[in-house]
């Protein structure tokens, strides 16, 4: 069953017809493509929250290709190892869908619910396409449309999140898997485009939950195309930072080698007193 709340008055909403509805009347239509907005006006930085859409399709472009699917294998490995009957996973900051859908095809199971929720509308469009039947939500990481002690797994993959939520809506018996990218993640990108490159001795994000499991994922990755080795710098935020002078590098270039570094922190539910 769902635990989908009103982002408002964070009561269960209820499906009826074509549109969901809380116990006091707060009306929220499901789109034609099946995913629901749940983001409130006032949660709205800009008219357009969320990445760009030609950074979304070379992000799904890229990761299509099976590039980092490691990331992703290494992600639904850990919960196919920790799991139980009747779960409920949250992916928060899904993005275009790419995890969250390979997690559900490859968990295989039919009553597990899973929810992908992200801020950029765009990407909560381009996700349906993958899979109807997962709940594609658009909202607001600090204001998570789900009942209390709802989830028993939060994914978050590079993506900004808030504890006091994930702590609201996360089961006792819950765990958070909490992907960071460590300082010589994507390095050869740095390399590329900048001069000097300043290699932080420890970017590591430590959330207020106990530290259940913690390890690294550290692997090259070999980029075979012109297009791919484009669409992964484009959907880097270094690419908007490429020098004039330096874009001719990148015009040419057929391969590159990548190295995928980061660290998947697991958390318990229990906050830390
Ligand atoms: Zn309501």
């Amino acid at each position: 069953m769902q635990k989908l709340a009103c982002p408002k008055c964070h009561e269960p909403l209820h499906l009826e017809g074509n549109s969901y509805y809380c116990p006091n009347r707060h009306t929220y239509d499901l789109a034609k493509r099946k995913y629901l907005n749940l983001l409130l006006n006032p949660d709205k930085n800009s008219n357009n929250p969320g990445d760009n859409k030609d950074s979304l399709n070379c992000r799904k472009a890229f990761l299509n290709k099976g590039y980092y699917d490691p990331i992703s294998d290494t992600l639904n490995r850990y919960i196919a190892e920790h799991s139980h009957p009747d779960m409920q996973i949250l992916d928060l900051g899904c993005g275009e869908g790419y995890y969250l859908a390979r997690m559900k095809k490859m968990l295989n199971h039919e009553d597990y619910t899973y929810y992908g929720l992200d801020i950029a509308k765009d990407a909560i469009m381009m996700a349906t396409q993958y899979d109807r039947s997962i709940y594609w939500l658009v909202g607001n990481s600090k204001n998570l449309p789900l009942l209390d002690h709802s989830m028993d797994v939060i994914s978050c993959l590079f993506t900004v999140v808030n504890a006091s939520e994930l702590a609201r809506v996360i089961k006792k018996d819950g765990y958070i898997i909490h992907v960071t990218a460590n300082p010589r993640h994507l390095i050869e990108i740095k390399e590329l485009i900048y001069d000097e490159i300043h290699v932080k001795p420890d970017t590591f994000i430590r959330l207020p939950f106990p530290i259940i499991d913690q390890f690294d994922l550290v692997q090259p990755i070999q980029v075979t195309s012109h297009e791919d080795c484009l669409n992964l710098l484009k959907m880097t935020p270094h690419y908007y930072h490429i020098k004039k002078e330096r874009r001719e590098n990148i015009e040419h270039m057929q391969e590159m080698t990548i190295t995928i570094d980061i660290q998947f922190t697991i958390y318990g539910a229990s906050h830390e007193s």
